[in-house]
């Protein structure tokens, strides 16, 4: 048996006008800050906030949170989360990040103790094309230890000119 819509209109689609990060939509004038479509799901982050689903917290206050990553780069991979769901750092507010930093300088040295880290890195990806997973902003705090061989970047050389232009242009959006 087909389906057929036998109503006088048809039924708004509630994807209408609202843009999704990633997705080059007319309604993205930057597809990273887009705007919540009204089915929005809460973040798998919202749910650990909420207690809906279990982590090894560290550290919480009013504005953020912080738990073991699930799935860890190296002992004691820590994630820093706003409480308040936003995409990414660009969509959070600056309270917010600066509650995030504030918590990322509190709980690091303790994760280096705990765990006999000489360092860490703190990396977050804005976008799915720099590899971010969760859109809930967050700052991973990733303990360092010698010789580990985690996220070794790879440096090119460009010449004075390409530097130049590149800065120019970059400045010319600020
Ligand atoms: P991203 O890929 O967005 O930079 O980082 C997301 C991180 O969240 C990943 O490192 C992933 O292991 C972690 N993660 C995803 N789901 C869960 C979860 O349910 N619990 C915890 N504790 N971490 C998670």
């Amino acid at each position: 048996m087909s389906f057929r819509f036998t109503g006088t209109r048809r039924p708004r689609s509630p994807y209408r006008r609202v843009g999704f990060a990633g997705i080059d939509s007319p309604f993205n004038e930057n597809p990273l800050v887009f705007q919540r479509s009204q089915l929005h799901m809460p973040s798998i982050f919202s749910k650990i906030i909420a207690r809906e689903i279990p982590a090894r917290i560290l550290y919480e206050d009013d504005q953020v949170i912080a738990f073991l990553d699930i799935n860890p780069i190296a002992p004691g991979h820590t994630l820093v989360v706003p409480k308040h769901e936003e995409p990414n750092l660009l969509a959070s507010s600056e309270e917010d990040m600066i509650a995030v930093i504030r918590a990322v300088r509190l709980v690091a040295p303790a994760i280096l103790k705990a765990v006999g880290a000489e360092g860490f890195t703190t990396t977050s990806a804005t976008g799915a094309v720099s590899g971010q997973s969760v859109f809930h902003t967050h700052i991973h705090i990733i303990p360092r230890f010698p010789n580990d061989g985690h996220l070794s970047w790879q440096p090119t050389t460009m010449s004075a000119e390409a530097l130049d232009e590149v800065s120019a242009k970059i400045k010319n959006y600020l």
